[in-house]
């Protein structure tokens, strides 16, 4: 009797603990908050209560999910404000985690790419508008929640918020995640979603991509060789969206992928699941 309640006994315990390792691996599978500069918080509240952020309303799923993105010099002191019905708020304080950035020197870039020259502004402002509009949409989609899948295969050979010096003159921070590989590798969409630009040849960033994974966020990828989607195309995760190129302000073949909510650039290294 009491032999047979102990191998019981032992049986549960190893069902309970295989039913735990298997709750953590699902609960793996979600994105979760990255308080850091750079990354983002995911809350959840009421479905009915509003989310203010910034003077702004930030949007709210049917399950009470929201995200915020940070930007690479975002304050350590973050607060949003939960509001619920009959006028009741409460605000609700974040703490940052401070980075440090590296400083990334980049020789041998095209002279036009470093100084453009007079006649390409209108040009620039024109790509800079179209990526705006891209990137202003708030969608009631949810795909970003999943995590996003490495788009590309190959050695990472740029991170996010390098502080960059071309040909010695100092530059605009690096907000992407660069992937180098040959010309032709494919480009995986990192998490389903609308695109909302494909453009075969901006100016800095020559072949470009973007789409929309709701709520704001969406991915940026660039200097792209080849796209195979279309403006206002649903794409499905993991779909093969586009091919690896060197087109537009590069040194060498690579993807430069790039994840911003609205017109907050975040690191996509941090919304990485793999
Ligand atoms: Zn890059």
């Amino acid at each position: 009797m009491v032999y047979k309640y102990n191998l019981g006994n032992k049986a549960f315990f190893l069902f309970v603990s295989l039913l735990l390792i298997f709750s953590l691996q699902l609960q793996a599978k979600t994105l979760q908050s990255r308080l850091i500069q750079g990354g983002f918080h995911i809350g959840k509240v009421q479905p009915h209560e509003d989310i203010i952020y910034k003077g702004q309303s930030v949007r709210v799923d049917e399950t009470g999910r929201f995200i915020i993105g940070f930007g690479r010099d975002a304050s350590l002191k973050q607060s949003y404000i939960v509001r619920s019905g009959l006028g009741q708020q409460r605000q609700v304080d974040l703490k940052l985690e401070k980075r440090d950035y590296k400083v990334q020197r980049i020789k041998g870039v095209a002279r036009k790419y470093v100084t453009p020259p007079e006649r390409v502004l209108k040009r620039i402002r024109n790509d800079n508008r179209q990526v705006k509009e891209a990137r202003k949409y708030d969608t009631e989609y949810g795909f970003f929640f999943k995590g996003f899948l490495r788009p590309a295969e190959g050695p990472v050979s740029g991170v996010y918020g390098s502080q960059r010096y071309f040909n010695g003159k100092p530059r605009r921070p690096h907000f992407g995640l660069d992937i180098a590989g040959p010309v032709g590798a494919g480009i995986l969409a990192p998490a389903a979603g609308v695109v909302r630009l494909a453009e075969s040849d901006m100016y800095y960033s020559g072949g470009t991509l973007i789409i929309d994974h709701g709520a704001g966020i969406s991915s940026s990828f660039l200097h792209l060789s080849k796209l195979n989607v279309k403006a206002g195309q649903k794409v499905k995760r993991g779909e093969v969206v586009a091919e690896m190129g060197a087109t537009g302000r590069v040194t060498g073949p690579h993807l430069d992928w790039r994840i911003n909510w609205f017109d907050v650039r975040m690191d996509p290294a941090l919304m990485l699941i793999e």
